[in-house]
């Protein structure tokens, strides 16, 4: 990875290297933790984060579900991604932001309410998820023998550290087997979501995306709904099974890293074209247009450093 100059803990600015944690830190044994995933790109006017509160307040949301409690509020953890951006003095289009919070070092019993929250954020310049070329021609989805956990063991609505395990197998199956990124089924047989992304796919015109039951609920995904309908397109949010997957027009993967990635196979099966579709592309392009800040108005979405 390319390290960057400083790392935001607990309330100041370390220098990268200096961010560390005790061997016996509690999150590190039982994996209570809670992440995001934000990115800050190089517009006209400088950098701008995309939709930051939208994702600050989710990681706040998230440990409240994991019963972490962040002692730094909503406002104070944008101020200080904003200020991290200033102070790091990044070069590059894209700069990806993971603020996190886990538990601490003095606990070693799983149950965890006397362990301490420690709160971090750090950001780096990090390119395309799933590829370059994967943006343009599109990449290759394994649905893996692994499902997502049912809701009654698991939060997949929260965007805890303990819910990667799960997509960190997932996708080491799917890249083992030949393909680039897993689709889970949830514990139903339906798409839930892909390891690190959500799904959709166009059939005769239509857009269709799963609900949130089983996956997270994905900033991106909730872009790319707005604006598709907004174009036009007429997007139904349904449960999908695999068989309505492979016999798609289209598909495509959205999150913040994956942004806009399309998929052009799925099980051996070619996806319309076996290319990029119509549809993806024009999506793709115009949530570009969107981060890049080529779009008045969508302009509320971006907080500029
Ligand atoms: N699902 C999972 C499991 C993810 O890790 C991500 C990436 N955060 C997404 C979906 C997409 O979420 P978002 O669009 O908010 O980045």
């Amino acid at each position: 990875m390319d390290a960057a100059k400083y790392i935001w803990m607990n309330g100041k600015f370390v220098a990268w290297g200096d961010a560390k944690v005790h061997v016996l830190s509690h999150t590190l044994h039982y994996g209570n933790g809670v992440i995001e995933g934000t990115k800050a790109y190089k517009t006209e006017r400088g950098y701008a984060i995309f939709r930051l509160n939208d994702h600050t307040k989710r990681l706040k949301e998230s440990a409240k579900m994991t019963l972490l409690n962040i002692p730094y509020s909503v406002e104070e953890m944008n101020q200080a991604q904003v200020e991290l951006i200033r102070k790091n003095e990044f070069k590059g289009d894209n700069v990806y932001i993971r603020p996190f919070a886990f538990l601490g070092y003095g606990v070693m019993g799983v149950y965890h309410k006397d362990a301490p929250v420690e709160t971090a954020i750090a950001a780096w310049e990090w390119g395309a998820y799933l590829g370059e070329e994967g943006m343009k021609k599109g990449i290759k989805l394994k649905i893996v023998s692994m499902t997502r956990p049912a809701n009654t063991s698991n939060m997949g609505k929260a965007k805890a550290t303990a819910n990667y395990l799960n997509s960190q197998m997932a996708k080491y199956e799917a890249i083992d087997c030949g393909y680039e990124e897993a689709l889970l089924l949830d514990d139903q047989g339906y798409i839930a979501e892909a390891s690190g992304a959500s799904f959709f796919m166009v059939k005769n015109g239509v857009l269709i995306t799963p609900p949130n039951d089983n996956s997270l609920e994905s900033i991106t995904q909730k872009t790319v709904i707005e604006m598709a309908q907004k174009m036009g397109i007429t997007v139904e949010r349904r449960r999908i099974s695999r068989e309505d997957v492979y016999i798609a027009d289209e598909a495509f993967l959205t999150g913040t890293a994956a942004e806009i990635t399309p998929v052009r196979l799925i099980d051996a099966r070619e996806i319309g074209c076996g290319a990029r579709g119509e549809i993806t592309e024009k999506l793709q392009s115009a949530y570009f247009d969107i981060v890049f800040g080529r779009n008045k108005e969508y302009e509320h979405y971006l907080t500029y450093v």
